[in-house]
């Protein structure tokens, strides 16, 4: 390691991003929302850890797809133990479902929120450290349960006011035998063309041959035209439990397209398969994603137990949220004071407040100023009230009450009505 120069600026890590108060608070509300509406259909929060075990990710997600190969926060911890920085929820909630005993005959429905690390190239949308929130279900294996998190998802988007900009696309993967069948047959036709593959296709031709159909370019695009296409691979539950959760969305006014691109990138997924997409994100379109995982458990180490779920990307819907939101923080109350008495007591006072109203908030001016300049900040900060404490407030116990809003009329009350007062007062 080279010798730091003192002097050179420290910075956040690329990709990983501060969140400033606006932003924060706007991914709360969408946290606050989720709460409230997985909480509807019973759906409980659990807290998982940053930190698993590499080989977790690698038996999930799969050794060769791109998170494994090349996006994962991987690092030998002080123990020469192989560890990760988790780079999605679903692998660490099976984990965590074994581990407690929580999947022999019994259905579970979970949800969790939290920051997932993936080394990417940052952009608008897609970042190193990035925040999600994910559902999953254990122990349901009808298409009912499938239908049951897109209607979650949808009444999500109802409420935070973005459904008219989030369109439903579905797809089925069929069984694992199916897939395998499918792998096969396409390997054998890339084989034919293999020459003109562009060179990650080539790589994955032996690796992960299904990430080849999601290629961006163009020529592989053109060459993918004669393939053999999944859907011809389909069995026969996989299409009977698409056909189930197709018509349950269309009972439920549900509207979808059907997408036969949809492969995902992570290899545990089979038969349903979803994404939540917009425009109005560029290229980061994909807000929540999903799908089954029947065979995960069991790749985990645990007896054959279905599960489906989803998680989207915190990050990308603050970020259609943003258009919305009023800027800035609202202040209901702001304490000025002057003097160390009075400064005292506008401490205790705003205390006082808070307590009585814990849903206003109290701003308390701290530091020296003279009034003038402390009520332009009480102006700025769009309180409602100031409330003015001098030297002379301060000796009688009284508190001098400024209504910002209605042309700035004054009146001088004792301390001890204030709570009163404030009661009658439309913040
Ligand atoms: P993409 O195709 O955009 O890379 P993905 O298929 O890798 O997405 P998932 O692993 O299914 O995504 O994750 C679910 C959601 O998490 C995505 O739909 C997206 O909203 C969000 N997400 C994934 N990676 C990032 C990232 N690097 N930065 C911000 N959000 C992300
Ligand atoms: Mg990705």
């Amino acid at each position: 390691m080279g010798k730091q120069d003192k002097n050179q600026k420290i910075q956040a890590l690329r990709g990983m991003q501060d969140l400033q108060p606006e932003q924060k608070e706007t991914f709360r509300l969408i946290e606050d929302k989720c709460r409230e509406v997985f909480g509807s259909y019973g759906y409980r929060e659990i807290g998982l850890p940053i930190l698993e075990s590499t080989q977790l990710f690698k038996r999930a997600v799969g050794e060769a797809t791109d998170v494994v190969e090349k996006e994962m926060y991987t690092f030998d911890d002080r123990n020469g133990e192989s560890v990760t920085m988790r780079p999605e929820g679903t692998a660490g909630a099976v984990r965590y479902a074994l581990q407690h005993g929580l999947l022999f005959n019994q259905v579970q429905r979970f949800w969790y929120s939290g920051q997932m690390f993936r080394y990417e190239r940052p952009q608008k949308g897609r970042y190193r450290g990035f925040e999600q929130i994910g559902v999953e279900c254990f122990g349901m294996e009808g298409p009912d349960i499938d239908a049951e998190i897109l209607l979650m998802c949808a009444r999500l988007w109802k409420l935070l006011g973005v459904d008219d900009a989030i369109r439903l696309e579905l797809n089925t993967l069929g069984s694992a035998e199916a897939r395998t069948a499918f792998k096969t047959a396409l390997v054998t036709y890339l084989e034919t063309v293999k020459t003109e593959l562009d060179e990650d296709s080539l790589r994955r031709l032996t690796t992960n041959p299904m990430r080849i159909l999601d290629s961006k370019v163009e020529h592989t695009q053109s060459l993918l035209k004669g393939a053999p296409v999944l859907s011809d691979y389909i069995d026969d539950e996989s299409k009977a439990h698409f056909e189930g959760l197709c018509q349950q969305l269309d009972m439920c006014g549900i509207q979808y397209t059907i997408n036969p691109t949809i492969v995902r990138g992570l290899d545990y997924y089979n038969k349903t398969v979803f994404e939540w997409v917009t425009d109005s994100l560029g290229s980061q379109g994909t807000v929540c994603g999903g799908g089954r995982y029947d065979g995960l458990v069991e790749q985990i180490g645990g007896k054959a137990t279905p599960g489906v779920g989803f998680a989207m990307g915190l990050d990308r819907l603050a970020l259609m949220l943003e258009s919305n939101q009023q800027a800035g923080a609202k202040t209901d109350i702001y304490i000025a004071s002057i003097g160390a008495e009075a400064r005292q007591m506008a401490l205790r006072v705003a205390e006082s407040v808070r307590s009585t109203y814990p849903q206003l908030c109290t701003l308390v001016h701290c530091g020296d100023g003279k009034f003038k300049a402390q009520l332009k900040k009480a102006d700025a900060s769009n309180a409602t009230l100031a409330l003015i404490i001098g030297e002379d407030e301060a000796t009688n116990n009284t508190i001098t009450v400024k209504r910002l809003n209605e042309g700035g009329e004054q009146e001088s009350i004792t301390a001890d009505s204030l709570d009163e007062f404030l009661g009658n007062v439309v913040f």
